[in-house]
């Protein structure tokens, strides 16, 4: 009997600044073949844009002139030996993006609702063809309300900012575990109170809270789940 062809889906990690989501998302997606999109990424892009043109600094935007400027805005991704990177306009800025300065300015960027359509059509555009996974804040709530998998991931504000300080230490960011717990918690506030599709867990998301997990606990977890959704052993 030939083995049944596994339908491709879309898969919507959302949850907290941090929260080990995009580790779990890209590992998922490199296991079973998928492409990982990294949503956050393209608001991090678009802050960089906009700092970069002086229309974005101190946690203070131009709405303006940055949402005039969306339609010179060309996002993409690569992959460079094993790794994806984010292309703003052709030029690699993956490093440039994961930097406190964007950090500290994402979120205000994040709550215009002009820049959130844009990246949204764009979002949905990567999805057409499915066999995809997306993580951010909005994926399974508003990108992809029919994704048919949709995991909403948390753990304590501290845990995150550890990992978090301890992840930008390793690529040499010069920071303090307090700056960076001041900086997930103020996200996290910024994008659970925006207008504009505001960070919360879709009703039909499946919640995990990672705080005392592995990265290999959480990631065959997530496969798992990926299984009995595909229905695969
Ligand atoms: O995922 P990451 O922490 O890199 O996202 C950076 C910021 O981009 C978030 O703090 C949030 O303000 C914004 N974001 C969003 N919607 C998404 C993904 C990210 O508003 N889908």
């Amino acid at each position: 009997m030939t083995k049944a062809i596994t339908p491709k889906i879309i898969i919507a990690v959302d949850g907290y600044s941090s929260s080990g989501k995009s580790s779990m998302a890209k590992a998922l997606a490199r296991t079973i073949g998928y492409r990982y999109i990294d949503s956050g990424a393209m608001y991090r892009a678009v802050t960089l844009y906009g700092m970069r043109h002086g229309l974005v600094a101190d946690g203070k935007v131009d709405e303006e002139a940055l949402v005039a400027a969306l339609p010179e805005m060309k996002i993409d991704f690569k992959v460079a030996y094993g790794k994806q990177r984010t292309l703003l306009n052709g030029e690699d800025v993956e490093d440039e993006i994961r930097s406190m300065e964007v950090s500290n300015n994402v979120s205000p960027v994040s709550t215009i609702p002009a820049v959130r359509h844009a990246l949204v059509e764009m979002q949905q555009a990567f999805g057409e063809e499915k066999g995809i996974v997306m993580d951010g804040r909005d994926i399974g709530t508003t990108v992809f309300p029919n994704a048919e998998m949709k995991v909403f991931v948390n753990a304590s504000a501290e845990t995150r900012a550890h990992r978090r300080f301890l992840e930008l230490q390793g690529k040499g960011v010069e920071t303090t575990y307090e700056d960076v717990l001041k900086n997930v918690v103020e996200r996290d506030r910024i994008d659970s109170t925006r207008a504009e599709s505001p960070l919360r867990q879709a009703e039909d998301a499946v919640c995990l809270d990672n705080s005392e997990m592995t990265i290999s606990q959480q990631d065959e977890w997530l496969l798992n789940l990926y299984k009995s959704i595909v229905g695969e052993e």
